[in-house]
This record gives C-alpha cells, sequence and structure tokens, in this order.
C-alpha cells in the first residue's frame, strides 16, 4: 500500500489580471519520494507551490494532504502549514528576523512550543543544516548558500512531514548545491517527503526519484528520469536540456556506436562507452 502524501486534482489558479498559471493539475506524490517539478521561467512551479500548504486558494479543484482537502480555516491551515513546510525560492521573503537563532526560533515558537523544546530544535535543525555556531549573526550578512540553509533549518525546526523548495539551488555555487542536496538527501533519509522546483537538469539528474514536467500551467509529463530525459522532443517542448551524459550518448549513437542512451550518471555512462570499445 503506497500512502499518497500529497496529491492535487483538478488544480487550476488564475490570478486576478487573467493569468491562467495553473490548468488542470493532478498531480500524487508518495511518502518518502523524492520529486522534482521541471519547467521553464514562468511555467507555473512557484504558483504550484504555493496551493501545496494552502498559501492560495485554488480557483478550482483541490489539494489533499495525507487524503485530506485542504479546507480554507485557520485552524485547519495551521495544521496542513505544520506538515507541509515551504522553503521560498529568495532567501529574503523568508528571513526576517535580527539575528539566525531568533528566525530558526519563530516556527516553532508559533507553534507554542516550550522554551526548552525550542532551544532544542534551534540547535537540532541548525546542526543539521551545517550552521551551527552562527546563532547571533544577522541572517542579511550571510552568503546566498548559508541564506539558504538557514531558510531550510526554520522550516526543518517545525519538523514538517512534507518539504518544499522552490528552487533551492538556483543562484548557489557548486559547493552550496552540494551542501543543499545533501541536506535535503538527510531528511529524506529520515523518511520525509521532498519536492523541488528546478529547470537545472544537472541537479535533478543528481537528486530526484521522480519528475514531472510542468510547461504553461499544465503537467505534460510524468515518469522517472530515463523516461524524461530520454524524451528529446519533451525536453525541447519544456524548454528543458537532456544532461550532459545523454547527450553525449546520443552523439555516439548517431555515429553508429550501439549504446544504451539511458544511462544518466557520468560512471554508467563511462562505463557503457568502455563496453563498446571492448566490442
Ligand atoms: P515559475 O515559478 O515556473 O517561473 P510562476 O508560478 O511564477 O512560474 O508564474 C506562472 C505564471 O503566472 C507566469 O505567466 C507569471 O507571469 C504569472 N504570475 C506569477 N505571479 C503573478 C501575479 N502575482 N499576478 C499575475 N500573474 C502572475
Ligand atoms: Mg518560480
Amino acid at each position: 500500500m503506497e500512502h499518497i502524501h500529497l496529491e492535487t486534482k483538478n488544480l487550476s489558479f488564475t490570478y486576478p489580471d487573467g493569468t491562467q498559471a495553473l490548468k488542470n493539475v493532478n498531480l500524487q506524490i508518495r511518502k518518502g519520494e523524492k520529486i522534482a517539478i521541471m519547467g521553464p521561467n514562468g511555467a507555473g512551479k512557484s504558483t504550484l507551490f504555493s496551493h501545496f500548504n494552502g498559501l492560495t486558494e485554488p480557483t478550482s479543484g483541490h489539494v489533499e494532504v495525507d487524503g485530506e482537502k485542504i479546507v480554507f480555516e485557520r485552524d485547519q491551515l495551521l495544521k496542513v502549514r505544520q506538515k507541509v513546510g515551504i522553503v521560498f525560492q529568495d532567501p529574503n521573503d523568508q528571513l526576517f528576523a535580527p539575528t539566525v537563532k531568533e528566525d530558526v526560533a519563530f516556527g516553532p515558537m508559533n507553534l507554542g512550543l516550550e522554551y526548552e523544546e525550542v532551544e532544542r530544535r534551534i540547535k537540532e535543525s541548525l546542526e543539521m543544516v551545517g550552521m551551527a555556531g552562527f546563532e547571533e549573526k544577522t541572517p542579511h550578512h550571510l552568503s546566498g548558500g548559508q541564506q539558504k540553509r538557514v531558510a531550510i533549518a526554520g522550516i526543518v525546526a517545525m519538523r514538517p512531514e512534507i518539504m518544499i523548495l522552490d528552487e533551492p539551488t538556483a543562484g548557489l555555487d557548486p559547493e552550496g548545491v552540494d551542501k543543499v542536496l545533501h541536506i535535503l538527501n538527510k531528511l529524506n533519509d529520515e523518511g520525509i517527503s521532498i519536492v523541488i522546483s528546478s529547470h537545472d537538469i544537472e541537479m535533478v539528474n543528481e537528486f530526484a526519484d521522480k519528475i514531472f514536467v510542468l510547461y504553461n500551467g499544465e503537467i505534460i509529463a510524468q515518469g522517472n528520469k530515463q523516461q524524461i530525459f530520454s524524451d528529446r522532443e519533451l525536453l525541447k517542448k519544456a524548454h528543458l536540456k537532456a544532461p550532459v551524459t545523454t547527450e553525449i550518448l546520443y552523439k555516439l549513437k548517431e555515429n553508429g556506436m550501439d549504446v544504451d542512451t539511458e544511462k544518466l550518471s557520468i560512471e554508467e555512462t563511462v562505463a557503457e562507452i568502455l563496453k563498446n570499445k571492448k566490442d
């Protein structure tokens, strides 16, 4: 029995100016999955994410968390927002307190937890993201990567079951990207379902189990990495690029080499080429 953690049913959303940002989106996320929502700028990724914990009310259709429809009433929304934590793309939209510590404390304090428990969670979540020791720093004085990790800590401190991260690696240097991916994998190992949005195919190749392709407000494809990355027409339509490994294998195949174009990691790709060399 697979537990459906988060689901949208015929979700559509139109902004007040008439922009139809989501069109009949149906997706299911199972417990413990690592999901990437891929799509170019303007596809509707951020709009979709703002529906996942009831920040935005659908124009039609609805969202379900653990099989329960999100109802737009205060108490219900508080429960949903504890279960589904969102990390915004821009840390400036998230970090506002004068110190890192106060920022991370904000969520747990709003849950009405006791002082000792709040302290414990601050310590635990800053350690989890590798930011212990920065408690008294001003968030605005941190690097982009550090701000991102503090923003993640603030959500981790709420102990969510599902974490939604909007373009979590955008603008980070390679080491920053690796650090964020490492944190997300650790959280996932603890059983938290993770949903990210991105148009960075190499990062998604490294991270995700499953991909949904969002284009012009619609889910135009879903599948595992092999299925999505080997569908070059789909990628072209969605203004995405295949990973470099896939491109290399396709070029070799076009040049008459008998390679499997669905290999994704660098190791697998190299093995595929070497195997051919021997034949
Ligand atoms: P993405 O995150 O994939 O880049 P968005 O969800 O931000 O896409 O935007 C989806 C569409 O909705 C785009 O056409 C965008 O211009 C439009 N949009 C986003 N925010 C607003 C808004 N506040 N008012 C009107 N249109 C908006
Ligand atoms: Mg966006």
